[in-house]
């Protein structure tokens, strides 16, 4: 049955149709605001931005449409993106993008065979880690770093009598290095992720898709029902929700930054968990303290990226598509602290999405740094800036000849996330050391105040395998609807409970 059906089966004994305010249309909201729409009730989707997508949003600047959030698609086994994907005949890539080779700290390529085995053995403790931290999760102390975990991997790996100089010895090393890339997933350094709670970084199974057509295609099909019911509201930043109660029930007021004030029946608030940190909606009578406390636990990461276009794409003479720098010793003017940078090659997407374009991941220190640098007077001056940076690291790719203007950058496009407080000025959620039961805190922020008709969702209240990301934002756009609809009497809790069967919560 899907939910309209289930809806409209157990809502016929109900007259009113409700009204329900949808604040934010990124993922969560538009999904919420289709389920409720298809289920009959009258929605409104407030939008802070002149578009819709929120941290999913493309930009041509470069040419052919670029993804400035979202990218991949995490796990394709039960995953709802994959259906939307294809209903939307978007291209996604599995096997192009994962050829890779690591630079030493000294600028020079290490064997191939050597910086796969890095990688892969990288990406084992970390799958080992989550696995861990899940069993043992009461076990485990607070305040404990994933490194350590991934530190004592390696010990028992490389023991001390093997690594005592020679090869051995550069092999932990650099095993100790590579783990850096970890801090593009988690959207931190990779020192402040919690062993406790890394089972709530476990993905939704399968593999990871590069979707190569970008996720504009998936985000129309995202907002369709919204937009063409005429249900979204752009350029309407919320600044306060007030709610009373009457004899009906609770009547919530809207306030806009203009001075719109909208009435509603129900509120569903999808603003991202950076911008519930700063209380950039004020909330009357005030949020529960449970949920504040909630809100301040879990974290909030910085994920950047810097795409580099070039006249021709020089480095893909061969199949390698990934690079990994490991903590740079020749960039101390730009990189003092030798953080570890990679970068993708677009060049290796098929065809007609290959471009000869790079993809820089920065997190955590480095995406400060650059966005900083954004910030700067004037275009030119961010360019230079951002060039002069991630200069040291295309050099060094196959196929680079200084002066060659086949090597010359044409153009870049930097992302911003970090100055952008409709993205709570960060990327999506992490749990940081220190964290006590990041579980516990998603369950509250998700239960939100169902007596006050007044609910919480987007990527950080997904269930658990799909926690901040698009896949996550959909389900819990999905899931905080049907709830709505049992909050209104238009769905039965056992219909609901039916439903969630499949929600992993
Ligand atoms: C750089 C980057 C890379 C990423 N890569 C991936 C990836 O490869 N795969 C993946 O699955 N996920 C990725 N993510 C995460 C993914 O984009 C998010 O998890 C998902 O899009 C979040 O959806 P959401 O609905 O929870 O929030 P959002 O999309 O942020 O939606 C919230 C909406 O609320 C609006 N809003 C904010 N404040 C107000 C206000 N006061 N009034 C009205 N509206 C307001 C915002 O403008 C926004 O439209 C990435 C994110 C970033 C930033």
């Amino acid at each position: 049955m899907t939910i309209a059906e289930a809806a409209s089966k157990d809502g016929e004994q109900s007259s009113k149709k409700p009204k329900v305010i949808i604040i934010g249309a990124g993922t969560s909201g538009l999904r919420a605001a289709e389920v409720l729409i298809e289920s009959g009730c009258e929605v409104v989707v407030l939008e802070a931005r002149d578009r819709v997508g929120g941290r999913i949003a493309t930009s041509s600047k470069l040419g052919l449409p670029l993804d400035l959030g979202a990218n991949w698609i995490h796990g394709d086994q039960g995953n709802p993106i994959i259906d939307l994907a294809k209903r939307a005949q978007c291209s996604y890539s599995v096997d192009e993008l994962d050829d890779t080779v690591v630079f030493a700290p000294d600028g020079t390529p290490l064997p191939k065979r050597l910086g796969q085995e890095l990688e892969t053995k990288m990406w084992d403790y970390f799958d080992d880690g989550m696995e861990y931290s899940a069993q043992n999760f009461d076990a485990i102390k607070t305040n404990i770093s994933f490194i350590e975990y991934y530190k004592a991997r390696t010990d028992e790996d490389f023991p001390e009598g093997a690594a005592a100089g020679g090869d051995d010895e550069k092999r932990k090393e650099y095993q100790m290095q590579i783990v850096e890339i970890l801090g593009g997933i988690v959207a931190t350094d990779i020192k402040r992720q919690d062993l406790k709670n890394l089972h709530l970084e476990k993905p939704i199974p399968g593999e990871n898709l590069f979707m190569s057509s970008t996720y504009g295609p998936v985000m129309t099909l995202m907002a369709k029902t919204a937009v063409e019911n005429g249900c979204v509201q752009l350029n309407a930043p919320v600044e306060q929700v007030e709610t009373v109660y009457t004899a009906a029930g609770p009547v919530h007021t809207v306030c806009t930054k203009d001075g719109e004030a909208l009435k509603a029946d129900g509120v569903i608030v999808t603003i991202p968990l950076g911008s519930l940190k700063q209380d950039r909606i004020k909330f009357t009578p005030p949020m529960p303290e449970n949920m504040r406390q909630a809100i301040k636990h879990l974290g909030y990461g910085s994920l950047e990226k810097t795409y580099i276009s070039f006249p021709t794409a020089f480095w893909a003479t061969e199949s390698t598509s990934y690079f990994v720098f490991l903590a740079p010793e020749y960039a101390p003017a730009t990189n003092s602290e030798r953080k570890l940078i990679s970068t993708l090659s677009l060049a290796h997407l098929p065809q007609p999405y290959n471009q000869p374009t790079l993809l820089f991941y920065t997190h955590g220190d480095i995406s400060k740094r650059i966005t900083d640098m954004l910030q700067l007077d004037s275009p030119e001056a961010s360019r230079k800036k951002i060039l002069e940076f991630f200069q040291p690291y295309f050099s060094r790719l196959p196929g680079y000849v200084a002066d060659d203007p086949d090597c010359m950058p044409v153009d870049i496009l930097s992302t911003n996330w970090l100055n952008d407080e409709y993205a709570g000025n960060g990327s999506y959620t992490n749990f940081p050391v220190g964290l006590v039961d990041g579980v516990e805190d998603i369950k509250t922020i998700r239960e939100g105040v169902p007596g006050q008709r007044l609910w919480f969702c987007g990527e950080h209240t997904a269930p658990l395998l799909g926690l901040a990301s698009v896949s996550g934002a959909y389900w819990a756009g999905e899931i905080t609807a049907r709830r709505c609809l049992v909050g209104f009497g238009m769905m039965s809790e056992e219909a609901e409970r039916a439903l969630a069967m499949g929600d992993g919560l």
